[in-house]
């Protein structure tokens, strides 16, 4: 048998056939999540036969396109995009996710370790079954690459095949326009090729110097700290301080926290996290929060389980999990606990009069939601433990991500006790989520949907606010989102702006 499939392969296939092959193998094997999505979205027969036609000769002409000058090279890399488009289906069949700029993020932001996360029995047969195998067959077929008359040929022909559908297509702007995102995110591999490189340039920009803010100035002498705390993949839903009908807040309720009703301005960790420290909504990136009160004298810390972080410039203490461990030998470093430890210690030293303190932590992120809490909070049983999240009983996948919640609640409780025990400090504590999370809602799991068209489940958060002073919360506020950390952190820490703004401060201003 392998001797024949050897003689097969090495007789020689002219190039115009074999790009009929892998593009029609392309267009079936990996655009039924795309032809289904043309289906739902009403889209007339002829925009269907398009689509499918375009598919085709599009697919048809970059291989020719690559194979004929390219040659080995260009087989290779059409052979690593066959596993990247293999890959891309099993995650938007099992999550339904779009692959648009930002969910390319959330891919980049997935360190190696998480990754592994990911790859049950499902992925491994996707993986070699749609992606090694017709990758194989691209580099190891022998290919008669024919005359530059015949490439030309198919090309031009190509050209004017393209230009012919969408001629007839004029009149379909409208329908084109209005799913745009959808279908751009859905045909593989330029959705993740085309995105990812939109997201590199996205990440170039927050790499880079940030724009200045006008300078800011301390007014007071007095003794304040703010500890943010940033959630991650938190949703106010199943917070019993937002009315969840399961006790996951006991201690913050028994602290007497406020919970605000909150949406995120975004639904994957960098865009999140930076809006949270921003002082407004811009595209360009400004100086965040901390680089921006550290310029003003503030002392900042910065501890981190997580990543996805704007590089931040001007903060002297910027601590990792391991750091923490470092001078903590006792700490456990699987659990954000860790971000806590010794912090009462950093309030008493601290090196100026204003504070704040940072914690970013990662622990509802998913799909592994039983591994980010210690056994003792695994109270909602039976907890979720597999990595299919959406062949999981969606029963127990809740229970899990409770159990997050719930250590959530230990853990910003503690962050409250430590502040407690610094009896001349006037202490605030800022809890908030980089966004929602969805679980198995309209079949849809985790995050990442672009903000215009994600569930509620992915944009309702949690901001709960403490304060030792018991500082009252302005009245004629009913939503807040992530821009209002920024304005209530200066508030809090006596802090003047020009950049400062009174309608974004959550706490009342005695006239
Ligand atoms: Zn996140």
């Amino acid at each position: 048998m392998w001797q024949r499939v050897r003689e097969r392969l090495r007789r020689p296939m002219n190039i115009t056939w074999f790009s009929l092959v892998v593009s029609l193998f392309t267009v079936v094997a990996f655009h039924a999540p795309l032809m289904r999505a043309v289906v739902e979205g009403d889209a007339s027969w002829l925009i269907v036969a398009s689509f499918v036609v375009l598919l085709v000769v599009v697919n048809f002409l970059v291989t020719t396109l690559f194979l004929y000058l390219g040659r080995m090279v260009g087989r290779v890399v059409m052979a690593i995009l066959m596993i990247g488009n293999a890959m891309s289906l099993y995650f938007i069949n099992t999550y339904e996710v779009l692959l648009t700029r930002q969910m390319m993020g959330n891919v980049f932001n997935t360190r190696y370790s998480e990754a592994s996360a990911y790859m049950g029995l499902d992925a491994t047969l996707y993986f070699l079954l749609l992606g090694v195998l017709p990758a194989l067959y691209i580099v190891l077929r022998k290919v008669d690459y024919g005359t530059l008359r015949r490439f030309v040929l198919s090309v031009v022909a190509s050209i004017v095949a393209v230009v012919g559908v969408g001629a007839a297509n004029m009149n379909s702007v409208l329908w084109i326009d209005r799913h745009a995102t959808t279908i751009g995110s859905l045909v593989l591999p330029w959705s993740y090729v085309v995105n990812s490189i939109r997201q590199y340039n996205h990440v170039q920009m927050l790499n880079r110097e940030p724009i200045l803010l006008p300078d800011a100035t301390i007014t007071d002498e007095e003794r304040d700290v703010v500890v943010l705390v940033i959630g991650e993949s938190a949703r106010s839903a199943n917070f019993s301080l937002y009315g969840y009908d399961r006790d996951t807040n006991p201690l913050l309720a028994a602290d007497g926290v406020t919970a605000l009703r909150a949406r995120a301005s975004a639904t994957y960790t960098t865009e999140g996290v930076k809006a949270i420290l921003s002082h407004k909504r811009v595209e360009e990136y400004y100086e965040a929060l901390p680089d921006y009160l550290a310029r003003a004298g503030v002392d900042v810390v910065w501890r981190t389980s997580n990543w996805g972080e704007p590089t931040l410039h001007n903060v002297a203490r910027y601590e990792r999990v391991q750091d923490v461990k470092a001078q903590h030998s006792e700490a456990d470093d699987r659990y954000d606990e860790i971000l806590a430890c010794g912090l009462s210690d950093i309030v008493r030293g601290a090196t100026s009069a204003k504070q704040l303190v940072v914690l970013h932590t990662s622990t509802s992120h998913g799909p592994e939601y039983d591994k980010r809490y210690p056994k003792a909070f695994r109270r909602f049983v039976p907890a979720c433990n597999s990595v299919e999240v959406s062949k999981a009983d969606r029963g127990e996948l809740i229970n899990a991500y409770d159990n997050t919640i719930l250590y959530t609640d230990y853990l910003v409780h503690t962050v409250i006790e430590a502040l407690r025990a610094c009896d001349d400090v006037r202490a605030t504590v800022i809890y908030v989520s980089d966004h929602g999370e969805s679980l198995g809602e309209d079949n849809l799991y985790m995050h990442g949907m672009p903000l215009d068209m994600a569930p509620s489940e992915q944009v309702d958060i949690p901001f709960v606010v403490w304060t030792s002073d018991g500082a009252p919360l302005r009245e004629d506020i009913t939503t807040v989102g992530h821009f209002h950390v920024f304005h209530s952190v200066l508030h809090r820490l006596s802090i003047d702006s020009p950049v400062y703004d009174a309608s974004r401060n959550i706490f009342a201003v005695e006239e």
